[in-house]
């Protein structure tokens, strides 16, 4: 089945601007103060191809946090080092069916870490990167989200500094997994390495290019590097399918069926295997922590194109 056409992919982002742009529902993230202040009225959307083209809307070069979805990208790099079945083993797959930063589920849950996509599986995915220094490691990090976007991203220092001096709830966590033994050596470390990745600064086209980075089977489509290995890629997104919008990724799903990945700094992505990536920045969120202009455009533009993986093409 063809890609759609070039007229297609613009009208589709033009009418999903121009719908939800009014929509004034949810607030910006306000336990990190440097994301509370951000403009909630911005709203940029991009599509990139497996074959490298780009279509954009609205606000879709502003730089925003990249929180949470740095997730996804330290899951490739951990996956590529680890391999599936050893991350399963060492992280776990299961939906927590709880709040992404939740304690109760690091006690509930048999494994303790559930999911790369909570912060406690983030954080001990995070404290697998390979390096024998916090900057050898950082510079893993920060390279491989750099090869998912093709082009250097600076850390927004304001957000680093903003979170570090916020994020004792992560740090309890963090000591938490150490007591079960589900974190090792230097957490704190790990801690610091985790808010750092979340304050890269990217904007909506780069992540439409991570994101087709996943659909092209793991080349980056402007590069044409490899930057995950091609065997991960179904299980990466089955992970986003299953806990990508945290505790709303079942709705999220039987909505969209789409892989998906969202971040309190109001990005987020959806992976349409094969053909492209749609990326999405608004700042406000709804009460799970997604954004909610991001949410409704990619679900109009993937129900548009008719992009549910589970229709098939
Ligand atoms: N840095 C944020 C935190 O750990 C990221 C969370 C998110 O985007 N859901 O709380």
């Amino acid at each position: 089945c063809p890609l759609p056409t070039p007229e297609e992919f613009t009208r589709v982002l033009q009418e999903a601007y121009l719908r939800y742009k009014d929509l004034n529902e949810g607030k910006n993230a306000d336990y990190i103060p440097a994301l509370a202040k951000v403009d909630p009225s911005l709203f940029g959307i991009a599509i990139v191809t497996v074959k490298g083209d780009v279509y954009e809307v609205g606000q879709s070069q502003h730089p925003f946090a990249i929180e949470s979805i740095s997730k996804l990208f330290v899951l490739s790099r951990v996956m590529n080092q680890l391999g599936a079945d050893e991350l399963e083993k060492r992280v776990g797959v299961e939906p927590s069916g709880m709040p992404f930063n939740s304690v109760l589920a690091v006690e509930l849950i048999p494994n303790h870490t559930a999911n790369p996509f909570v912060n406690a599986g983030a954080m001990a995915t995070t404290g697998l990167v390979r390096g024998g220094t916090q900057d050898e490691r950082w510079a893993e990090i920060l390279g491989t989200m750099e090869a998912f976007a093709n082009r250097s991203l600076p850390v927004d220092q304001e957000v680093y500094r903003s979170e570090s001096e916020t994020n004792s709830h992560n740090k309890g966590i963090a000591q938490l997994l150490l007591s079960y033994g589900r974190m090792q050596g230097d957490v704190l470390g790990a801690v610091d390495l985790y808010t750092r990745q979340c304050s890269v600064s990217i904007s909506a086209r780069d992540l439409a290019v991570m994101g087709a980075t996943l659909a092209n089977e793991g080349v980056n489509p402007l590069s044409s590097k490899r930057v995950v290995a091609r065997e991960n890629i179904p299980h990466i997104l089955a992970v986003m399918m299953m806990n990508g919008l945290y505790d709303a990724s079942g709705g999220w799903a039987f909505r969209v069926g789409l892989p998906g990945k969202s971040g309190v700094g109001g990005g987020l992505v959806a992976v349409v295997p094969n053909r492209y990536a749609i990326a999405a920045f608004s700042p406000p969120l709804d009460a799970y922590g997604n954004s909610v202009r991001g949410q409704r455009a990619i679900e109009y533009i993937a129900s548009t194109l008719g992009a549910n993986v589970f229709i098939g093409t």
